[in-house]
């Protein structure tokens, strides 16, 4: 059948690229040397934030030895916050499988205390993208833990193009969320 062989055709065409980039990633890996992967990975914004660099650490709500967590500074709805792990991943399927496990009980905890905050959420999304396709903007793993309200759009939380909020606003509710985290 004729869709049949279109789809033969699209195999081989797939299989034909993913067998040269095979050959030629090693080849990009030794041109660029460890001094230019190095220098690659300073360049990660979640890195930078996780090594405690820049504005944002006044954001941060949580740090443990694998995680910190701090406030989106384009936020869905207040108090919008991400979990990434300190160590860089591009991705749930690259980072280890215990270092993930750790994230989601930390965005639990983090989703918690923002219930105990006067933020008054009535819900939150809990939601990861993964890949270009899936709408990720930032190839450092990070959960979203997203307070909702009801009478919102009910779509996903990422997508659309929001506003960078002011830094002291962040800061605030940063605050009250790292009050409600502590024991
Ligand atoms: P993604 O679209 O990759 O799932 O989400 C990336 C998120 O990171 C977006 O919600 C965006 O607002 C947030 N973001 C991007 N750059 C920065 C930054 O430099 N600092 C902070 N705090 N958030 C950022
Ligand atoms: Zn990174």
């Amino acid at each position: 059948m004729g869709g049949e062989e279109g789809n033969g055709g699209g195999m081989t065409k797939r299989m034909w690229w993913g067998s040269g980039a095979a050959r030629v990633a090693p080849v990009v890996v030794l041109l660029m040397g460890a001094g230019a992967v190095r220098a690659a990975e300073q360049t990660c914004v979640f890195c930078e934030i996780a090594a405690g660099k820049g504005a944002a650490e006044a954001s941060v709500v949580y740090r443990d030895e694998r995680v910190v967590a701090f406030m989106d500074r384009a936020p869905r709805n207040p108090g919008h916050v991400l979990v990434v792990p300190r160590e860089h991943a591009d991705d749930a399927l690259t980072v280890p499988p215990a270092t993930l496990g750790h994230l989601v009980q930390v965005a639990q905890r983090i989703a918690r205390a923002i219930g105990r905050t006067d933020l008054k959420a009535e819900g939150f999304n809990l939601i990861s993208n993964n890949g270009k396709a899936a709408g990720q903007t930032v190839f450092h793993l990070h959960l979203h833990v997203v307070p909702r309200f009801a009478g919102e759009s009910a779509t996903a939380a990422a997508g659309e193009p929001r506003p960078v909020r002011p830094a002291e606003e962040l800061a605030a509710i940063a605050a009250k969320i790292r009050a409600a985290l502590a024991p």
